[in-house]
């Protein structure tokens, strides 16, 4: 699609306030496909005055019919599906299948779970002389990263209008396109003027202005873990809501006696997919010591197997990061066993499939967040141990754990401090809690858990 100059604000794409404009660049080649305005503090304040207007109509509408228009949301994403699968693969790099599968796909089902949820949640509920109605937060800021540009775009959206809440939201500057698609198919949809904004614009100006501004009832982002604190500060200081979806650095911990080939192919492929740019991507392998070096060798065939198939990474710069923490890892003793600290093309900001072995809890790799195509893989000696290490970071997201018994990697599991464990390889659900302990996070996203986060509570006593 064609980027909008301006910027969706009450139903209608408007000229940005200012004359500034974010180039959007193909990672995969590094050429300008398109630009689109930088908003400001002006673009900020029109967006959240339209959306304080929206609000009281919205929160009145009766939830079944803003269950039909995010069923008619759904629908449009559904028919422009392969729109958006090309849009970002344009301004993400990430192969078409992929697009096709995961950023277009998971999107679409999000948004129908939600179209489902605000038609059967109960809003109100009796509890001994007490009528509890669930009412709206309010105004929402969200403010998304690039990563799964519409994914994050539509976790926050979808549960926000269902519970009757309006929105602004600032997306990634990386990725602004698919935002903008995004608003047309609220648009098309029939969602009422003023309901969902768009201002698109960088972090510091537009994202920040948004945080702070007094119109706005809650917060919701999404993305590192450094710009998250700070917008907990602003939001704690004004007492606003705050959701906050961080950083990760999940274990993928396989137990003796598990399918060790299964695991570690699995678990590979979870950390290249996407370029390895998923906060929940599980890049700490822990094998125990018996079965480690055979780990470790179809750790690296994996990887290399991946080769060509894998995207970009987002940017020039998130490109240096990563190949400098290969670095790091290296320096500190970890063992390279495939990729490399090396860019494997030309042009675009690619790094190779890298898996660092004999990687130590105390090295930089085991304990930051790479957001990279990077496996490190820890020896443990016994369960104690492993459960140490997978919990010995300031992060808790996801992990795996694997077992030749359910029960025992349930039992492990439970002990994880962590927000999702997928267990011998369990599918991702989309009904399923999303979100943080630790310094990962504030809150949940997806189902009914992420449909909460914009309700409050009013108590009527009888
Ligand atoms: P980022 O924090 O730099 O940017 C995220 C968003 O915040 C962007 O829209 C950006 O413009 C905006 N922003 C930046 N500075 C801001 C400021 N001062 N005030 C207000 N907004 C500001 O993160 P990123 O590099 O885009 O994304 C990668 C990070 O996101 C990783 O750490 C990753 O783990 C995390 N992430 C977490 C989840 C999750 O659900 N937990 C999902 C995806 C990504």
């Amino acid at each position: 699609m064609k980027a909008h100059d301006g910027m969706y604000i009450d139903g209608d794409w408007r000229p940005a306030a200012g004359r500034d404009v974010i180039e959007v660049v193909n990672p995969a080649d590094e050429q300008v496909i398109d630009h689109v305005p930088a908003g400001t503090a002006a673009d900020v304040d029109t967006a959240v005055r339209a959306a304080r207007a929206a609000l009281p109509g919205w929160a009145a509408t009766p939830p079944a019919e803003r269950a039909a228009r995010l069923a008619a949301l759904r629908d449009v994403l559904e028919a422009r599906k392969d729109e958006i699968a090309e849009t970002v693969t344009a301004e993400l790099g990430a192969p078409l299948k992929f697009s096709q599968a995961v950023h277009a796909a998971v999107p679409i089902a999000v948004a129908g779970s939600y179209a489902e949820l605000a038609a059967t949640h109960s809003f109100e509920e009796k509890v001994g002389n007490s009528t509890v109605y669930h009412e709206p937060v309010g105004v929402v800021g969200a403010i998304t990263p690039w990563n799964y540009p519409l994914h994050q775009i539509v976790a926050k959206a979808a549960p926000a209008l269902a519970a009757g809440c309006t929105v602004v939201l600032k997306p990634a500057e990386n990725t602004p396109l698919v935002a903008q698609l995004f608003a047309e198919a609220v648009h098309e949809a029939g969602v009422p003027a003023g309901v969902f904004n768009l201002v698109t614009g960088l972090g510091p100006i537009a994202g920040q202005t948004l945080a702070e501004h007094p119109g706005v009832d809650l917060v919701s982002f999404t993305g590192s873990t450094a710009v998250g604190r700070r917008l907990a500060a602003v939001a704690g200081a004004a007492i606003k809501k705050v959701a906050l979806e961080l950083g990760g650095k999940s274990a993928n911990v396989i137990l003796p006696g598990a399918d060790l080939a299964k695991a570690v192919n699995v678990g590979v492929a979870n950390v290249m997919s996407n370029s390895g740019q998923t906060c929940s991507a599980w890049t700490r392998m822990l094998v125990h010591q018996d079965s480690y070096d055979e780990a470790v060798e179809l750790a690296a065939a994996a990887a290399a197997k991946y080769g060509e198939r894998i995207g970009p990474v987002v940017s020039a710069a998130q490109q240096e990061r990563v190949l400098g923490y290969i670095r790091t890892g290296i320096a500190e003793g970890a063992r390279l066993v495939a990729g490399g600290p090396e860019a494997p093309r030309e042009r675009g900001w690619f790094v190779a499939p890298t898996v660092l072995a004999d990687v130590t809890e105390d090295m930089t790799v085991a304990q930051e967040e790479i957001f990279g195509p990077v496996l490190t893989i820890l020896k443990y000696e016994d369960e104690a141990e492993a459960l140490r290490i997978a919990n010995g970071t300031v992060y808790g997201l996801a992990g795996a754990v694997w077992a030749a018994q359910e029960s025992e990697a349930v039992a492990f599991a439970r002990r994880m401090d962590t927000g999702q464990v997928d267990i011998n390889g369990g599918r991702f659900n989309p009904l399923a809690p999303f979100g943080g302990y630790k310094q990962s996070g504030v809150g949940r996203e997806l189902g009914a858990h992420g449909l909460a986060e914009y309700l409050q509570t009013k108590s009527l006593q009888f």
